[in-house]
């Protein structure tokens, strides 16, 4: 649990935009968990900036993993070309702060179709849920995402899903998170237990390592199934403008 925040210390920032910081108690630093206030600018200036009659909003700044994913040429080119274009789209969702290597990986469901590239992705959002489902929806679109075949697990541009929402634990129609499929997949996993191993998965009381080493066992073969893409990835500093790794 948090402890209760402290009252927003205002500060004056540059052009005299408002700031505002807050402390909490009991910060969890691996969920990143941060609140933020932004000036109210439906308010007459005056009371805007004046420190007598201060109106904030409070938000939460939550961390969140994305699960990316694709195995057709889009726009941008080659999968590859496609995830690093579209994490530079993600920005526009929040601050990225962490990203997987690249890994290519076999498709799982659907088999005759050719393997994926998949990584995992962590952003600081202070996006709602819904927000940011449907602006991954958008950027889906983007790179000529087409569900109209229809195919489950099919062949697709770009898969953007949410893996992991801060603490947040939500069951609704269109929306569930922690993702349901992440700790039978060996292709989210992976990736996200290069940049997340030791967080906690709602509703699992596992990390994220732990459902790994869960699966692993279960099924002795990922090795085979998710294969980090060597090539240049670790050697150069990027590949298809995809940085490396735990790039800040
Ligand atoms: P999948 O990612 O399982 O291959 P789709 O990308 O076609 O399938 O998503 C199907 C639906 O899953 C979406 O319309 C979306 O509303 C829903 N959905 C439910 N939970 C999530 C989540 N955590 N992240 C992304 N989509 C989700
Ligand atoms: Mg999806």
């Amino acid at each position: 649990m948090l402890g209760a925040p402290s009252f927003p210390q205002l500060h004056r920032g540059k052009g005299g935009r408002v700031q505002a910081s807050i402390s909490t108690e009991n910060s969890q630093p691996e969920t990143g968990l941060a609140l933020t206030a932004h000036e109210d600018r439906s308010l007459p200036r005056e009371s805007r900036c004046g420190f007598s009659t201060p109106r904030v909003t409070l938000k939460v700044m939550r961390t969140v993993y994305i699960g990316m994913g694709g195995n057709m040429a889009s726009w941008a080119g080659a999968p590859e070309a496609t995830l690093a274009a579209a994490a530079q789209r993600l920005e526009s969702l929040g601050r990225m702060t962490r990203r997987s290597s690249l890994y290519s990986t076999a498709p799982v469901g659907f088999a005759a179709q050719p393997r994926f590239v998949n990584a995992v992705v962590e952003l600081e959002t202070e996006l709602e849920p819904r927000g940011l489902l449907e602006g991954l929806q958008g950027i889906e679109l983007e790179f000529g995402r087409d569900r109209s075949a229809g195919i489950a697990n099919g062949p697709r541009t770009l898969d953007l899903d949410i893996l992991l929402f801060g603490e947040l634990k939500i069951s609704e129609s269109g929306l569930e998170i922690p993702h349901p499929r992440l700790a039978e997949r060996a292709f989210v996993l992976v990736p996200l237990n290069e940049i997340a191993a030791g967080v906690v998965v709602p509703g699992a009381a596992k990390t994220v390592g732990q459902l790994l080493t869960r699966l692993i066992e279960a099924t002795k073969a990922i090795s085979d199934a998710v294969v980090q893409v060597r090539s240049k990835v670790s050697a150069d500093k990027e590949i298809g403008g995809w940085p490396s790794y735990r790039e800040k």
